[in-house]
This record gives structure tokens, C-alpha cells and sequence, in this order.
């Protein structure tokens, strides 16, 4: 029996160490996607490693409606770690149940129906999430999806003071698109949804899935604007890849929140990685490094004068439109230099390292960028 969901790659990896992955031969691979941002303190890192290997042998789970220390010390570090005003925290096991949760609050706490995303938005792939995500292609085969959900582009203001009304119970945002191509919100963009949703009554709900937890430079994307939003949604490293995801949500909206659960919410074990995958962010001021080496890997990507179309982003979450298919090109980072990336769509290689990477690990990219763009743009 095999999957049949993903498509497999032509490289079995066996262990993880770090910012690099090793195959089934020993061939070490530097991975620069971090599984889709999910190792944002390296693959296996020691604390990390050791709080679950305790929790597990202490207590494998528990449901959530009995306190539990490991439960409690996740919910005090994201509470920490949260901007300001959004103190109360609900678990689950993914980025797509948290904003399935996210909109589910939005809609009990407003008694409102219409939710508002926008145009390349990535949100997840269950039947709420998938309606406010924007790809056609994920979509068509599973209609109907959840309905009263409306799209306007994103980055646009004006559209969005428009469609926002006393009818909206959420507006969904990413802070930075990643799926959709690694696309900031040009600036000022935020805190007109925050206005739009202040005149008209509505939840502002930042999707940082993939931008949060230091990655953009700042703990959360938002900080980089000072705007925040009524709920947050977390996922993807919260607990270096024991599968968490978070709802963080101002009181406005817990204390009305409409009767949601889930059997897996708080996993002692789970909360335990997290609360110490935390712990690693702040004591080793990753988002300030992830800032600095962010900047040298645009400035070297600047300097190596690349045939590309565009590099954009912030911190370590970048994207490098090409002029070509990014498929070739992975394959060949890949395969001739042992580096691992991502796409967003088709013409976006999408880079998301660890944030514990050093300048020696951003010149190899970029000399191998370097290489293989050369070598593509002459065959
Ligand atoms: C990955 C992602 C999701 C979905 O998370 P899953 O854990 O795959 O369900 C939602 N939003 C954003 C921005 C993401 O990057």
C-alpha cells in the first residue's frame, strides 16, 4: 500500500539535524523550505527533542478538559508571545482547523455570516478554510464549499472599505501571501482592514499560518505594521512539526465563541515541543536574526545580478519570481547541489529556512542559484 495524495520526490530522508535533512545514503541536503516553514528552530533541535521525549513518558494525553501543567505552559508562552489584547488561546492539529475555528468564532461572536478574503489567498483545504482560498484548482473538484464568502484583491483598500459591512462577520488576511506567490501587503494595507472592520463591527482575522513565529523578522508579521487583529491564527513550526495549530482571539470574541472542540486540543506532548520550540525563539532572539540574515540574503541575491523577474518578502520568508517554470530549477538545486526550496506557484521559488541559518548557508544558495540560472538561461 502506498499514498496517493502527494506526489513523491526521487530523495527518501531519514533523519534531520539542524537546517539540514539526510537521505537514506548519508547525502546531506540543506533545507531551505524547512517542510513548508515547520522547523523554524531546525529539524530535531535538543530541547525541543527532550520536552516531548519527558511529556511522552509522563503523559501521552489527556482530553482538554482536564488542566494539565504542559497544556497550561503553552497557553502562558503563546499568551507571552502575542501581540497585545489577544490573550486567550485554542488549540488544534493544523493551520486549516485554526482558521476553521477562526471564522467559526467570528461568525458566533458577531452573529454575522459574510466573511471577506482575498484574490491568491491561501487559507487551507478544508471545506470553510478552502472557500476563503483563492486557487480554483483546489477548489472545483470539492464544491459546494461553505457558503457567504466573498473575495476582493488583495492589497486594494478602497475594494475592501467597499465590501466590508455591517453584514461581515470576518475579514481574513495574510500579513504576507504565501502560497499565492510570497506577496507583502503594500503598506498601509492592514490597518485599513483594521479600520474597515472597526467602523463596520466585524472580526479582523490575521492568517500568520506561515509568516508568524519570527520568521518575517518581527514575532508576528502584523508587529511590522503595529496593526492588530481580533484573532490570529498559528500553525505550521508551533511545535516544530508535531502537528499544532493556534487560535489566539481578543475576549471580545472568546467570551462568545459558540460551542467548538475537538477531541486532540492540547496534546500534553504536542504543547510541550511547542512551549519549548517557544522558549528557543525568544531566548535565541530568532526573529532578529531571522531580520539580519533575511537582509543579507537580498542584498547578496541583489548583488549576484540574477536573471529573475522580481525578489520580494521580508526577513526569511522570500519569493524569486523567475523567468521560467521554478520546476527545473528546484530539481536542479535539488539534485546537483543538495539544497531543498519550495514553490509558490509556478514562476515563484519560495525560500522559508529555518531561521537558525548563518551567512555560510546564504551565499551556498545563492552561489547555487547563481550556478543554475546560468546554466538554465543558456540551454
Ligand atoms: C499552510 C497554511 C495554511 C494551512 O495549514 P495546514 O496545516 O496545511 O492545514 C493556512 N494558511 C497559511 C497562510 C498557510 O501557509
Amino acid at each position: 500500500m502506498s499514498g496517493f495524495v502527494f506526489s513523491e520526490k526521487p530523495i527518501r530522508i531519514e533523519r534531520g539535524e539542524g537546517p539540514y535533512l539526510y537521505d537514506d545514503s548519508g547525502t546531506e541536503y540543506l533545507d531551505f523550505g524547512a517542510s513548508y516553514a515547520v522547523t523554524p528552530v531546525g529539524h530535531c533541535h535538543p530541547d525541543v527533542v527532550a520536552a516531548a521525549k519527558d511529556q511522552l513518558e509522563e503523559l501521552m494525553f489527556v482530553q482538554a478538559s482536564y488542566p494539565n501543567d504542559a497544556r497550561d505552559a503553552c497557553y502562558e508562552k503563546l499568551a507571552d508571545v502575542a501581540p497585545e489584547g489577544i490573550d486567550n488561546v485554542w488549540l488544534c492539529n493544523s493551520g486549516t482547523e485554526a482558521n476553521e475555528a477562526a471564522l467559526k468564532f467570528a461568525r458566533s461572536a458577531t452573529g454575522r455570516q459574510k466573511i471577506v478574503a482575498t484574490q491568491r489567498a491561501f487559507h487551507g483545504r478544508t471545506m470553510g478554510a478552502l472557500a476563503a482560498t483563492w486557487k480554483q484548482k483546489y477548489k472545483k473538484p470539492f464544491e459546494p464549499l461553505a457558503a457567504g464568502f466573498e473575495t476582493v484583491p488583495y492589497g486594494d483598500s478602497e475594494a475592501l472599505a467597499e465590501t466590508v459591512d455591517e453584514e461581515t462577520a470576518a475579514v481574513i488576511v495574510e500579513p504576507i501571501q504565501g502560497e499565492g506567490g510570497i506577496n507583502p501587503a503594500p503598506e498601509g494595507y492592514l490597518e485599513a482592514a483594521r479600520e474597515a472592520c472597526d467602523e463596520t463591527g466585524a472580526a479582523l482575522v490575521f492568517d500568520e499560518i506561515q509568516t508568524g513565529l519570527g520568521r518575517t523578522g518581527d514575532f508576528w508579521a502584523c508587529e511590522h505594521e503595529g496593526v492588530v487583529p481580533d484573532i490570529l491564527t498559528s500553525a505550521k513550526g508551533l511545535a516544530s512539526g508535531l502537528p499544532l495549530g493556534g487560535t489566539l482571539c481578543r475576549d471580545w470574541i472568546a467570551e462568545d465563541a459558540g460551542p467548538h472542540g475537538s477531541t486532540f486540543s492540547g496534546n500534553p506532548v504536542v504543547c510541550a515541543a511547542a512551549a519549548a520550540t517557544l522558549d528557543v525563539l525568544v531566548e535565541d532572539d530568532l526573529p532578529a536574526h531571522a531580520a539580519e540574515m533575511g537582509e543579507y540574503l537580498h542584498e547578496e541575491i541583489e548583488a549576484e545580478d540574477l536573471p529573475i523577474r522580481d525578489v520580494r518578502g521580508r526577513g526569511l520568508m522570500t519569493g524569486i519570481e523567475v523567468k521560467r517554470g521554478s520546476n527545473r530549477l528546484l530539481r536542479d538545486l535539488a539534485l546537483n547541489h543538495r539544497i531543498l526550496a519550495l514553490p509558490a506557484g509556478r514562476s515563484v521559488l519560495r525560500l522559508l529556512p529555518p531561521l537558525v541559518i548563518d551567512e555560510e548557508h546564504v551565499d551556498r544558495v545563492v552561489g547555487a542559484l547563481s550556478e543554475t540560472m546560468g546554466a538554465s538561461t543558456e540551454s
